[in-house]
């Protein structure tokens, strides 16, 4: 009988692979031999361009952590600022001085490189999101290596990542990769003997609990932010794997099939790009308490919800705002695009108030079933936990 074969041959087929550096990995840069950002410009290389020298059909986007950490260096602050103008005056000075390593790595193999700040408030826009995506389609049509980090000058709590991991989880649907790899300073995920996990099918049930949230002074993101990542990835049917920068030509080994790093597979029955940016790139603004009858509707019968179903609303939330839908026993099984305003949620909930007047209906930003004025969230944009 034939053997099935092995999930690792699939990474070999991989054509868009966003790879994320963290900023530990590249400060560990040992002053013997060749620097890390060398090493890792040469393993990208090797994956976009392949040994002939002819392009190869794959390419590569970097997200690359490292400014606040080299703006640190330059302005000699010794440890880590606290407060966020400090923060963004230290990723400001380093932004600069990232790109050129990256840009004389990359440059010595004659590769041009380009730079991508975002930040979340891009992504949550879905025009400036379209914008990104058109730009990073072009540079790679071109050649290009688009380096992408987050726009620390301008990014304070509001519009903020978590971290680069969570920017990298982002960047993956948006320019449609097959492939996330997180490059990190640990060989892989760990189980609880300390051996490495080589392959992880499910990450909610197989790896959730094997997240120790660990960070060094310079990066930010842990397993436990990994974990996230490559959950959001492998929802939107992309392959994830979680390796070492450290490990010799990381990179073109994996696509060999090596068994290096935690391999997580991508789902099979993957969300739609629309539906994995409500659910993970929007925030919520608020969120509606459901009755038993309203839970089941949505979970099992893949209704909209209804304002006769919703107890009750908090936040501010004005239609076309993301918000969390919730059971009586307070656990959220869902997210949508609300149709309505919390307050108009309010007075229409459990059936009460009268039905909004025609011009407030269609004034919600989805005119189809607007009318009659009590769907609160459409099913078509509403995204369901179990599913994700
Ligand atoms: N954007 C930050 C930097 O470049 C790093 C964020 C992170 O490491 O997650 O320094």
């Amino acid at each position: 009988m034939a053997e099935a074969p092995s999930p690792r041959a699939a990474l070999a087929r991989a054509r868009r692979i966003v790879v994320k550096v963290g900023s530990k990995s590249l400060a560990r840069d040992g002053g013997s031999g060749e620097s890390v950002w060398l090493r890792l410009a040469r393993d990208l290389h090797a994956v976009a361009v392949g040994g002939g020298g002819r392009r190869s059909e794959r390419q590569v986007v970097l997200v690359s952590s490292g400014a606040i950490a080299l703006g640190m260096d330059r302005l000699g602050m010794k440890r880590r600022p606290k407060d966020m103008a400090a923060l963004q005056a230290a990723a400001a000075t380093g932004q600069g001085l990232l790109m050129q390593r990256w840009s004389e790595a990359f440059g010595a193999l004659g590769l041009p490189v380009a730079q991508v700040l975002l930040t979340h408030g891009d992504l949550a826009s879905r025009t400036r999101a379209n914008n990104a995506k058109g730009a990073l389609d072009e540079l790679l049509g071109l050649g290009v290596v688009p380096i992408i980090n987050e726009n620390d000058a301008v990014a304070v709590d509001e519009i903020k990542f978590g971290d680069n991991d969570e920017l990298a989880s982002m960047v993956t649907p948006l320019c449609g990769a097959d492939l996330l790899v997180l490059l990190s300073d640990v060989e892989g995920l760990l189980d609880e003997a300390g051996v490495r996990v080589p392959l992880v099918r499910d990450v909610g049930r197989e790896a959730r609990h094997l997240a120790t949230d660990a960070t060094s002074g310079l990066g930010r993101g842990g397993m436990h932010s990994k974990l996230e990542a490559v959950r959001r990835a492998t929802l939107a049917g992309a392959h994830a794997v979680i390796a070492s920068a450290a490990e010799p030509a990381v990179l073109p080994r994996l696509l060999a099939g090596e068994d290096l790093g935690t391999l997580f597979c991508a789902r099979e029955r993957r969300i739609s790009s629309r539906k994995h940016w409500i659910a993970f790139t929007l925030r919520p603004r608020g969120a509606a308490l459901l009755d038993v009858g309203a839970a089941d509707a949505i979970v099992h019968s893949g209704r909209s919800v209804l304002t006769v179903g919703v107890v009750g609303v908090r936040g501010n939330f004005v239609g076309g705002d993301a918000i969390g839908l919730y059971t009586l026993d307070g656990v959220e099984i869902g997210r949508g695009l609300a149709r309505l305003s919390a307050a108009d949620a309010a007075r229409l909930a459990g059936g009460h108030g009268a039905a909004l007047p025609a011009d407030r209906a269609s004034a919600q930003p989805h005119a189809a079933g607007a009318d009659r004025g009590e769907v609160l969230v459409h099913r078509d944009d509403l995204v369901l936990f179990d599913e994700a």
